[in-house]
């Protein structure tokens, strides 16, 4: 999405840029996502659930997301509702389709694949962190990457990341920091289309152990601590014990009892007994948080610019939105590039 928003911006300052996408169709995770564009509401609150984070990147998101958010709807963005479902944030959620069509007009000049930074012009990297690199996840993420399920669009394998180096970029901060999610576990069968409605967001109604019988108590309303954790243990896999009378709690739009049954019935171990039901969940790795240091202007390298989640610093220890990231920053990436003030 970072790019594609950067690309609109540009335009709309009367440039001609080119986007680079490797895949056969332009969007990346934004497509796959549920499309819910969010802020928390209170910045302190913001903080103190993000406390790795850079203050002045933080602060720019929290105060840029509203008017932001008003430019992409007067593009044209279909939006589909405006509140959260969450209290504690506030937001749009758009049509993800919609939304691709608006940022990727049949005009805007689309390339393959880039493999080196091109010479002579700016460069925008915004190619989705590296979320969908096995090996990149064992290297900073978890010895257990060969289990986790790459709940992202494939085309995330840290290509951004190894330019920006190149071209002199640092890494910044929690690199091993994941939004990740429950999924059902394996032998479950998971197309990308049902990540949203197969994922499993009800830790904080069960008791979640490993393999070993060990406990780990849900700390977040996100549960992002949860599936972390998950994403560390044996298998990448966690079980959760649902007593019979929590089956009826709801998370947002689904009830515990759904969850299970979408889980159940895309093939995932699930045991039932008398008093409950328990569910075998693998940790679903969504985006990966770090990534490279940037400043308040995107800017990575010299003429190199990083947004979205190629660059880190903005959820660092916490979860914040990872489409906000990319509207917000690749709007400020395309302005630094052009030389114009953010
Ligand atoms: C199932 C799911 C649900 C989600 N729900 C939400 C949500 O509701 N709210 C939220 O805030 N976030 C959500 N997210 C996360 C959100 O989608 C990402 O944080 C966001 O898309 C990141 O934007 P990006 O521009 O960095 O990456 P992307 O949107 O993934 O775009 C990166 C693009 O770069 C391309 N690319 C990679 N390498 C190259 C290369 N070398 N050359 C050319 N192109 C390249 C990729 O193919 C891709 O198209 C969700 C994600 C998923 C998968």
């Amino acid at each position: 999405m970072a790019g594609l928003v950067a690309a609109a911006e540009a335009r709309r300052l009367g440039a001609q840029p080119v986007v680079f996408e490797k895949l056969d169709r332009p969007g990346g995770s934004m497509r796959l996502s549920s499309g819910v564009v969010w802020r928390h509401r209170d910045f302190e609150r913001f903080r103190v659930e993000c406390p790795g984070g850079d203050e002045r990147l933080q602060r720019l998101l929290f105060e840029r997301l509203d008017s932001d958010l008003a430019w992409l709807e007067s593009l044209g963005a279909p939006v589909v509702e405006r509140t959260t479902g969450n209290e504690l944030t506030t937001g749009v959620r758009f049509d993800v389709e919609g939304l691709t069509a608006t940022l990727a007009p049949d005009d805007l000049r689309l390339e393959a694949a880039l493999t080196e930074a091109p010479d002579g012009a700016p460069l925008v990297l915004a190619t989705g962190g590296f979320g969908a690199s096995r090996e990149l996840l064992r290297e900073h993420v978890t010895p257990e990457a060969d289990h986790v399920l790459i709940r992202a669009a494939p085309g995330s394998v840290g290509d951004g990341m190894r330019l920006g180096l190149a071209a002199g970029a640092s890494l910044g901060d929690g690199l091993a920091d994941v939004y990740a999610r429950a999924m059902p576990a394996p032998p479950a069968r998971i197309r990308p289309e049902e990540f949203v409605a197969l994922s499993q967001l009800y830790a904080r109604h069960a008791r979640v152990t490993n393999n070993s019988g060990e406990v780990h108590e849900t700390a977040t309303w996100s549960e992002v601590d949860t599936a972390q954790w998950m994403a560390r243990q044996p298998g990448a896999r966690a079980w959760f014990r649902v007593d019979s009378g929590a089956l009826a709690e709801r998370v947002r739009e689904r009830s515990v009892g759904d969850m299970v049954a979408v889980a159940e019935a895309a093939g995932a171990p699930v045991e039932r007994d008398g008093e409950g039901v328990t569910v075998e969940c693998v940790a679903g790795v969504t985006t990966t948080l770090g990534g490279l240091r940037v400043d308040e202007h995107a800017w990575a390298a010299p003429a190199v610019f990083a947004c979205g989640a190629d660059a880190g610093g903005i959820a660092t220890g916490g979860y914040a939105s990872g489409l906000a990231a990319a509207l917000v920053f690749g709007r400020v990436a395309a302005r630094a590039a052009l030389g114009e003030a953010s």
